[in-house]
């Protein structure tokens, strides 16, 4: 595959979201060899997915070319492969393109959804956690609606025009809140001989509040913008199956064609010898990221579990701390290349936040929680600022203000149609 063998240490890394990226940024690879697996060739920005998903986003604005990324850099070696197997025997990965050996190994996988078992669910819902994902829930979305005006069957209609979003983390209400605004600004007009008051979109929660990783401020303050939106909250509601048309939960059932996934993660990482998980999936590693008893093998990011007395089921599964792991890993290994000692890794919380549509949203900051206006510009600059580039943070504005003032979604296209499953 084209990759000199020179006398430098060789640092493979699988992965390069926001772990794996900051690694390959920070690390002096006039130290190292890199080596940046990842089976696509672009990172994504997830966190604006959902704007994708309800129209609001181009793709391209939050995926970057992993090559521009990284361009210009010294022993520095990108090849787009699936890594299938992890081998710390023979210190060597197996890959799609072939095999590729590490002195050191980095693995930077993330995580993907979580079902609990529920196969029918994994089946017929829908995930939102890559590009094509919330491509294909635009498709549906907008499906879902050119369906709807074709049939005379008024339950099969409304059956259509029922959204059901299992999670009221982040992701579930922020994107409850876009379809809020699809309802009220965007498909009246567009399906004017639909009645788009009888959409309804509704969020099930198994916990007792929305935003349970937030402060109870920020999670009462966004169950009362998500009312006002209209939309419905189940809470302590615990989802069972889905096939396609009926959502039963332990409390009452929704007739609904549309179950967005937004409940449950797990760690995604190859299969790896010698290497044990955690029960939901993740690597257990210590405090410099080192996986126990393996040699030269790290784990930084969502697949990364440090057990500590703050965090004792592992640090959040968020852009910030893998961002940091990358970071301070990298800073560890050029470290040990000037002979000096590892640091520990510390997460340096520096708050949370989401967004329910236009003027609103909850932020909590280690020393103040806030909400309303001056919440949703402080998510606005926030996201924009830690976009990869200039021009994404453009274009992103520019689609922002646009649909600001114009309160339009350029982007309800159906590109390529979603298939449901049979
Ligand atoms: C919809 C959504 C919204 C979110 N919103 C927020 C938010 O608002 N704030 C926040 O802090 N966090 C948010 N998160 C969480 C955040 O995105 C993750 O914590 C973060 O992406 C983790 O970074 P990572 O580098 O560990 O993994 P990822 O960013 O997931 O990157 C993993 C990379 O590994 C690659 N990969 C995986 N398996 C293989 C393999 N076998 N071979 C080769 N390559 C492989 C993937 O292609 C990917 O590029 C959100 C997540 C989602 C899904």
């Amino acid at each position: 595959m084209n990759i000199p063998e020179v006398d430098l240490p060789r640092i493979v890394v699988i992965g390069s979201g926001f772990a794996g990226l900051k690694f390959s940024n920070k690390i002096d690879s006039s130290k190292y060899q890199i080596v940046l697996i990842d089976k696509n060739n672009y990172h994504t920005f997830q966190p604006l997915l959902y704007q994708v998903a309800s129209s609001g986003l181009e793709p391209d604005s939050i995926v970057y070319p992993i090559r521009k990324i990284v361009k210009g850099k010294k022993n520095f070696f990108f090849r787009i492969a699936e890594t299938q197997k992890i081998d710390t025997e023979q210190k060597t990965i197996h890959t799609s393109i072939g095999e590729i050996p590490y002195d050191f190994l980095v693995i930077a996988t993330g995580a993907t959804s979580n079902y609990f078992g529920m196969e029918n669910i994994e089946k017929y819902s829908m995930p939102m956690k890559s590009v094509v994902e919330a491509l294909n829930l635009r498709s549906l979305i907008i499906q879902n609606f050119e369906e709807a005006i074709n049939t005379d069957d008024i339950k099969e209609r409304e059956r259509l025009m029922n959204f059901v979003i299992v999670g009221a983390g982040p992701t579930g209400i922020e994107l409850a809140g876009a379809l809020s605004e699809l309802r009220r600004f965007i498909l009246p007009a567009d399906y004017p001989d639909l009645d788009i008051r009888r959409m309804q979109i509704h969020i099930v929660e198994a916990n007792d509040r929305v935003l349970a990783s937030m402060s109870k401020k920020a999670s009462m303050k966004s169950e009362k913008y998500l009312k006002k939106a209209g939309i419905n909250i189940w809470l302590n509601t615990h989802v069972k199956d889905f096939n396609g048309a009926t959502v039963v939960t332990d409390k009452r059932n929704f007739e609904s064609s549309t179950v967005i996934w937004a409940a449950g993660i797990e760690g995604c990482s190859p299969e790896a010898i010698n290497i044990e998980k955690t029960r939901g999936k993740r690597i257990l590693v210590d405090e410099f990221n080192c996986i126990k008893n393996v040699e030269d093998v790290y784990a930084i990011g969502d697949i990364a579990q440090i057990e500590s007395e703050k965090y004792p089921k592992g640090n959040p599964m968020l852009a910030s701390v893998a961002s940091q792991q990358g970071a301070q890993l990298a800073h560890n290994f050029n470290r040990i290349a000037r002979k000096k000692k590892m640091r520990p890794f510390v997460y340096k919380d520096k708050g949370s936040m989401a967004t329910v549509g236009r003027n609103k949203a909850v932020v909590d900051l280690p020393f103040l929680q806030f909400g309303g206006f001056f919440g949703w510009i402080t998510w606005m600059f926030v996201h924009l600022m830690l976009l990869v580039d200039f021009r994404s943070r453009l274009i992103v504005f520019t689609n922002w203000m646009w649909r600001y003032f114009n309160y339009d979604r350029g982007t309800r296209l159906i590109i390529r149609k979603y298939k449901k499953p049979d």
